[in-house]
């Protein structure tokens, strides 16, 4: 039997290539009929003729999701087939801010100041309390920056009701935040926990452009309580798999912006950096495995996401300790086609390498200044 594989983006390609070694097999279930994964194990399309899912489903054993944005009637349907992990709860979570944060509160993990709106007059009675600037959020379906308006000045809520109205909103106060950092963690069938070091993250235009792993000058209490919230969440919701945390660091502590619950982009530098990448320990959590240790190969590492075009990626090959990571798919503005970790014995040299690298990061990068 295939491990089931709801998605068949660059995430499910990176599951599969990790589930290999272990003598997984995979099978996909996803929409386009040319995706990133869909050469990697047999593929369902949903644009096929006939019954993609039921041909899946007799192929699956354990299924699992490479995104939150499995319809939830969808992913409902098939656990009552098969064991589906994460479970439905992480997934409802993940598909919601409003939920999200709730949880996060009940769980005593800070989050900034949100309020759901339903009208221009809620919006303007929400920035009344939490000030400007805020953030307006669609409640769902956010990526990469999409589904979401930065609120500067009284003149910016009108237009960006009207961009984004129709679907269920939030706006949230703007965090003063040092930077951004995220927690990876994973639990297995038998409960067993691990956690990955937290990771800087950079983003830019809302879109991830490059993770540093540990996170530099990073204080032991604070990835403490980066780790101690995961353990809750993990917990609480009876996960299995893989969880992601984003958090943004402030000088009052650690605030949790959201979470997904499945392998994450500012996990990838695990491939190459930890003994046991975040792909290959959901797949050991979901198939009743031990899972694997998440230490550091070697003391530092980084992941720089290539976006838009691939670029010289000879010149990034000839780099000591760059490995590439390309998706298979087409090159298009502000997509996400690959990425390129690096590894290094020092910090001065991983800074280093990431200067070689400046082509595929924005002049705006703190990691160039
Ligand atoms: P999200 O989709 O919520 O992860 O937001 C994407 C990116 O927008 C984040 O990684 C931040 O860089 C930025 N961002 C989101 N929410 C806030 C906020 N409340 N304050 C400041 N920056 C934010």
């Amino acid at each position: 039997v295939a491990i089931g594989v709801l998605g068949a983006g660059q995430l499910g390609r990176m599951l599969a290539l990790a589930g290999y070694p272990l003598g997984l097999e995979f099978a996909f279930y996803d929409k386009p009929v040319n995706a990133p994964a869909a050469h990697l194990g047999q593929y369902f399309s949903s644009c096929q003729q006939g019954d993609a899912l039921a041909q899946f489903l007799a192929v699956a054993g354990v299924v699992t999701y490479e995104t939150e944005n499995v319809p939830l009637s969808l992913a409902e349907q098939i656990a009552k087939h098969k064991r589906l992990y994460p479970g439905i709860q992480s997934l409802r979570l993940g598909q919601n801010r409003i939920a999200e944060k709730k949880l996060f509160k009940q769980l005593n993990i800070p989050t900034p100041a949100y309020q759901e709106v339903h009208n221009e007059a809620e919006l303007k009675a929400a920035v009344a309390d939490i000030g400007l600037p805020a953030v307006l959020k669609t409640v769902t379906l956010g990526y990469d920056g999409k589904g979401q308006i930065l609120l500067k000045e009284e003149a910016d809520l009108a237009r960006a009701w009207q961009k984004l109205q129709g679907d269920p909103l939030v706006v949230e106060a703007f965090v003063y935040y040092q930077r951004e950092v995220s927690i990876i963690g994973v639990r297995n069938r038998e409960s067993e926990m691990a956690f990955y070091p937290v990771t800087e993250n950079y983003h830019h235009q809302g879109i991830l452009r490059y993770s540093l792993a540990p996170a530099p000058a990073l204080l032991g209490a604070i990835a403490d309580q980066a780790r101690q919230y995961m353990a809750v969440l993990l917990t609480h919701l009876n996960h299995i798999g893989v969880l992601a945390l984003e958090l943004f660091e402030t000088e009052q502590g650690l605030l949790a912006n959201e979470m997904a619950p499945r392998v994450h982009n500012s996990g990838h530098w695990t491939i190459n950096g930890a003994v046991t990448s975040q792909f290959e320990n959901h797949l050991r959590a979901i198939a009743g495995l031990p899972l694997g240790s998440t230490a550091l190969c070697q003391p530092y590492a980084a992941m720089v996401n290539i976006i838009g075009s691939y670029g010289n990626t000879r010149a990034v090959l000839a780099i000591p300790g760059a490995h590439l990571h390309c998706y298979g798919k087409e090159a298009r503005p502000g997509r996400k086609i690959g990425h390129i970790n690096l590894t290094a014995q020092t910090e001065q040299q991983q800074q280093a390498l990431m200067r070689q690298l400046a082509a595929y990061l924005p002049p705006s990068a703190p990691v160039l200044a």
